[in-house]
């Protein structure tokens, strides 16, 4: 049953209803599907529609059925000629119909219906009325995506692109030419920049990478912002990609226009005083790698032409881009690795199969201690290394033999300690086989390593606990005697007593021992702090000199103290040890009656201090002994840790080789000095110096 004339006016006037109102066209058209098959149960309807603002690409529209695919080369037909045409059934039993989308004389697309067996004459008269709409409805669209600034355009191809006009296809071709001899970025992107700008006449521009694990843009080259202080601060200034229309087309990778900025606030664009932005994408393999963004000051400086240009010269820009990133990637790669090798202090050597050196670090020759010109020109290790170790070495045959083993047994990691004198050192050298990239052998890598210090180190723990464990042993074997002793039996009242006595003597030696440890690992930590205060320097020695009475008496001492001393602003418990480690040592370390000068005075404006001594007024106290004295090659040492002079007499008199290196630290962490002078057999004076405690207070 066909409808009446006034249902199909009706149906008309809804359908034209519909294709004017405020949705987007698609939605509309939809619509107008919709409305059709209330009329007639057509098979399926496309629009196809093209107009300026399409100018690339055909946009479609089409009813839901797709299962007969549509013949564009006819479609294309009907607008080229624009007549409509009718066809079928054909065998499959389809009628087609199809119109040009025309008005006056431009078509903006083609209208086309199918229907199984029959096409109703309503609905092509229908179909006639509509098409005036349609092209109304097109016309309209393209105008409000014009002033709603921002239209979207595929990747189209050079060729294909009706706006590329011929000078810009022929300035293309010969740019594309240019644009594949640069290698590295730096000297790509600045070439393609120049080119958009100078084709565009854009006043800026930059090209950003797109870094996608991070979903950011990053800022390679950039010419031309107004204002940018982003751009001046940065090397490479890095933004995320949600924000702009660079980050748009990042996203997107379709090139995009904005035509006037103040028509859409909303678009962030990447300067200021900028009213027109263009960017574009350069995609290669489906991903986009960068983003080329155009700018002007000026509005609608950029319009069809211009994104064209920009499109087809960033396809073309995408290989060579591809390139140069594969390019930069290992140049980095290898940059980075430079720094590494260069910056190891591990010596590293690459040999070749006959034990020339062709590369090495500058920590390889600083190790084995070679003049630099040496490791520049060609260094043969088995006979130039040899060569120029031979008066430092311990066993020369030693490394001969290790080279001989590398040449040997290519493939085989092996690994030496090679001990040098004048002065000591002890290298421990890695051999390794090395490979090109296809794993064939090249020749050996020698690692170097410097590890006198942890031998050193291996060597004083050694020591240390040697020391340590006879420290402790000797006290605790009196103790446990003298102790079993007065267990086993009674003793008359006086050897009791001197048994109890060495008891306690050699308890406290053990005390002492363990607080000399325990001070020396808070000193390490850092955990010794000072508690100082304004004390006279007599007040000090008196205290000190009652701890010490039952010590001395086998010696004289002697104390000499200026008249009028200031006060010093010292830690008094601290200070107490100091001396008390400087008075034990001077009576552990000379016979029986010799005299121990103790002497405090006024440094006399410096005369009395070193050359290199902190500046200030300082109090100087001096221990003088005539005991066995310390040769001049041990003064050095006698401040390091658990360093005991080694003689006979210093080994009878036992000790931790600790007793020093604390006092120093207790004087320096005043601000003061210690130093020693002595001669063998004749005696030795310890002095040090402790801060006014005007001076002192006034520097804290
Ligand atoms: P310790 O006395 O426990 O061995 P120190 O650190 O106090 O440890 O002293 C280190 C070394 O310096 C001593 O072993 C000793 O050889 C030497 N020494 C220190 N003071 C004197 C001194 N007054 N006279 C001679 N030698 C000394």
């Amino acid at each position: 049953m066909h409808p009446t004339t006034s249902e199909t006016l009706t149906l008309l006037v809804e359908i034209t209803r519909s294709l004017h109102d405020e949705r987007p066209l698609a939605v509309r058209l939809q619509t107008l599907f919709t409305l059709l098959r209330t009329t007639a149960d057509y098979r399926d309807a496309r629009l196809t529609c093209w107009g300026q603002a399409y100018s690339a690409q055909e946009q479609f529209f089409s009813s839901e059925d797709r299962a007969i695919p549509w013949d564009d080369a006819l479609m294309m037909r009907i607008a080229q000629n624009s007549q409509a045409e009718q066809r079928g059934p054909d065998s499959r039993g389809i009628v087609y119909f199809g119109a040009p989308v025309r008005w006056v004389d431009q078509t903006w697309g083609v209208f086309e219906i199918r229907f199984d067996d029959y096409f109703p004459t309503h609905v092509q008269e229908l179909a006639l009325a509509i098409i005036p709409q349609l092209a109304a409805a097109i016309a309209n669209e393209q105008h409000r995506q014009q002033h709603a600034s921002i239209i979207i355009h595929s990747n189209a191809s050079v060729i294909a692109d009706p706006h590329l006009s011929e000078p810009q296809a022929l300035l293309l071709t010969a740019l594309g030419r240019q644009l594949d001899a640069p290698l590295n970025l730096n000297s790509l992107l600045p070439l393609l920049l120049r080119w958009a700008l100078d084709t565009t006449r854009a006043e800026a521009g930059a090209i950003c990478l797109v870094d996608h694990r991070h979903g950011e843009l990053v800022t390679q080259v950039y010419e031309g912002y107004f204002v940018t202080p982003d751009l001046q601060n940065h090397g490479r200034p890095r933004w995320s990609w949600n924000v702009g229309l660079a980050g748009q087309v990042a996203r997107s990778g379709r090139a995009m226009l904005v035509r006037d900025i103040t028509q859409d606030p909303s678009t962030r664009v990447s300067g200021t005083g900028i009213r027109a932005e263009l960017a574009s994408p350069i995609s290669e393999g489906g991903q986009t790698l960068a983003v080329l963004v155009l700018d002007s000051p000026r509005p609608a400086a950029f319009g069809e032409s211009e994104l064209a240009f920009v499109t087809a010269l960033c396809d073309r820009a995408a290989q060579p881009l591809r390139r140069a990133l594969v390019y930069q990637e290992s140049l980095e790669n290898s940059t980075q690795l430079e720094q590494v090798f260069t910056g190891l202090p591990t010596g590293l050597a690459l040999l070749d199969v006959n034990g020339y050196v062709l590369r090495a670090n500058p920590s390889w020759g600083q190790i084995w201690g070679l003049p630099i010109q040496e490791s520049r020109t060609p260094f043969h290790v088995p006979l130039d290394l040899i060569d120029a170790l031979l008066p430092r070495l311990n066993e020369p045959m030693h490394i001969t033999e290790f080279c001989a083993r590398g040449q040997q047994s290519l493939d085989e990691e092996h690994t030496t300690a090679i001990r040098l004198k004048n002065p000591t050192q002890e290298l421990r050298v890695l051999s390794l086989p090395s490979r090109d990239s296809q794993g064939v052998l090249t020749g050996r890598l020698w690692v170097v390593s410097d590890v006198t210090r942890e031998r050193e180190v291996d060597r004083l723990k050694d020591e240390f606990v040697s020391i340590v464990s006879h420290e402790l042993r000797t006290p605790l074997t009196s103790i446990l005697g003298y102790t079993e002793l007065l267990l086993a039996r009674e003793f008359d009242p006086a050897d009791r007593r001197q048994f109890v006595q060495t008891v306690y003597d050699q308890a406290t030696h053990l005390s002492v021992l363990v607080e000399d440890l325990l001070g020396i690992s808070r000193l390490d930590a850092g955990k010794v702090k000072l508690n100082r205060w304004v004390v006279a320097p007599r007040q000090i020695i008196t205290e000190l000199t009652n701890q010490l009475n039952a010590q001395i008496e086998r010696h004289r001492v002697v104390i000499r103290m200026g008249e009028s001393l200031p006060p010093v602003y010292i830690d008094r418990d601290k200070v107490k040890q100091i001396l008390f480690n400087l008075l034990t040592n001077a009576i552990k370390y000379s016979p029986e009656g010799g005299e121990i000068e103790l002497r405090v005075h006024d440094a006399d404006k410096g005369k009395d201090l070193p050359p290199d001594h902190p500046r200030g007024r300082w109090i100087v106290i001096s221990v003088r002994d005539q005991g066995i004295g310390i040769s001049r090659e041990d003064l050095e040492r006698i401040w390091k840790r658990f360093y005991r002079v080694d003689n006979t007499n210093t080994r009878r008199i036992g000790g931790t080789g600790l007793g020093l290196s604390i006092t120093r630290s207790l004087v320096e962490l005043h601000g003061g000095r210690i130093w020693a002078e002595s001669k063998l057999g004749e005696g030795s004076v310890f002095t040090f110096t402790l801060p006014f405690a005007t001076d002192a207070i006034v520097r804290e």
